[in-house]
């Protein structure tokens, strides 16, 4: 018999190893370490340090994949150095991955297992190169999971689908035409189109029957007290729950960014940057969730909850026959995540294991 491992143990040795964004060798190097240990066939994904663990069964049947991010955050020291620290929780999510594994060797009879550690979540590149080297290509469904922040889910409880949104941050740059301060007839003012901008991006208006909000965040224009700015740059912080919603807004928001600055003479650019999409969860396997929690933790399945984005909704959009669903493990995170304080009872980790391992041998048991 293998050994079981203990997701609580895994986390707090992977705790200590915390690196950032593609660049996670050791941690990748410890995790390949302990699925080779359990005679698991794995091997770093290609040109990455992403790890994929494979487990076929001796039957055809589906491709389950399930998924763990292994990249930390980067924190300021007041000496302008820089330390990643485990501050969303990735570690734990490795540990439970992990044990998973540990539980599920010897138990696959049909299809086939693929358990994957992906890096660069927080930078959001990881799930898109996953997919670029083709770990997705045959995979029938995907699962991931993430900790919880005490606001959202109790210590102990678990939900079946925790309920991300779309993200946006444009970068909107804002031309006029310099002038000395004194004769503003000659020139155009890029704060005026900066002005005109949020007030046209506040007129817009979508459906209220999905959560969606659009606010600038980051205003700028160089010059001196005296000197009609002639650029502005602006930064705005948009979501939306769905991905129809995110797709209107984003065109209604090219058109008021457009309409606002020619109204008052300025031309404007929009450098959208990377666009992560909202969840599209398979219902089924969210139900699948539910019952594998309500297997392995009576009485502690949770509403559903959420906020912030996730790079593993790139899966989807990517591959859109994929079914995917992604289930909350409440651990009590406090203060919150992606605070460099931040702590939880990883003694709670094993049961986010056992979900992992229940839905799986749903498939391929
Ligand atoms: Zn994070
Ligand atoms: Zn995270």
């Amino acid at each position: 018999m293998p050994e079981i491992y203990n997701s609580t143990q895994l986390r707090r040795e992977l705790h200590g190893l915390a690196e950032l964004g593609l660049d996670v060798k050791n941690t990748a190097a410890f995790v390949l370490q302990k699925l080779r240990a359990l005679g698991i066939e794995a091997d770093y994904v290609p040109g990455s340090y992403g790890v994929l663990g494979v487990i076929r069964g001796s039957e055809p049947g589906e491709v389950v994949l399930i998924r763990s991010d292994m990249d930390a955050l980067p924190f300021k020291n007041p000496d302008g150095s820089v330390t990643a620290v485990h501050a969303c929780g990735h570690d734990a999510h490795m540990g439970m991955l992990l044990e998973a594994a540990s539980r599920l060797v010897g138990k696959i009879r049909r299809g086939t297992l693929k358990i994957l550690f992906q890096p660069a979540e927080e930078t959001m590149q990881g799930a898109l190169l996953m997919v670029e080297k083709g770990v997705l290509d045959d995979v029938d469904i995907a699962v991931g999971a993430h900790v919880r922040p005490m606001q959202d889910l109790k210590p102990g409880t678990l939900c079946a689908a925790v309920m991300y949104s779309g993200f946006a941050f444009p970068i909107v740059t804002v031309h006029g035409k310099p002038a000395h301060g004194s004769r503003p007839q000659l020139g155009v003012n890029a704060i005026d189109g900066a002005n005109a901008i949020i007030t046209a991006v506040n007129s817009i208006h979508m459906t209220p029957d999905v959560h969606w909000t659009i606010k600038p965040t980051q205003i700028k224009a160089d010059g001196a007290m005296n000197i009609i700015p002639p650029v502005c740059t602006m930064r705005f912080d948009i979501r939306a729950k769905s991905n129809q919603v995110m797709t209107g807004l984003l065109d209604k928001f090219k058109q008021a960014v457009k309409g606002g600055a020619e109204a008052v003479g300025c031309t404007a650019d929009i450098e959208m940057g990377k666009v992560g999409p909202a969840p599209d969860y398979d219902p089924e396997i969210t139900k699948e969730l539910a019952d594998c929690i309500n297997e392995v933790a009576p009485g502690r399945l949770a509403p559903n909850c959420g906020g912030g984005g996730e790079d593993f909704n790139f899966y989807k959009t990517a591959m859109p026959k994929l079914r995917t669903g992604f289930f909350g493990v409440g651990v009590g995170v406090t203060p919150g995540l992606h605070n460099r304080d931040m702590h939880f009872d990883d003694t709670l980790l094993p049961v986010g294991a056992a979900v992992f391992a229940a839905f799986v041998l749903k498939h391929l048991g």
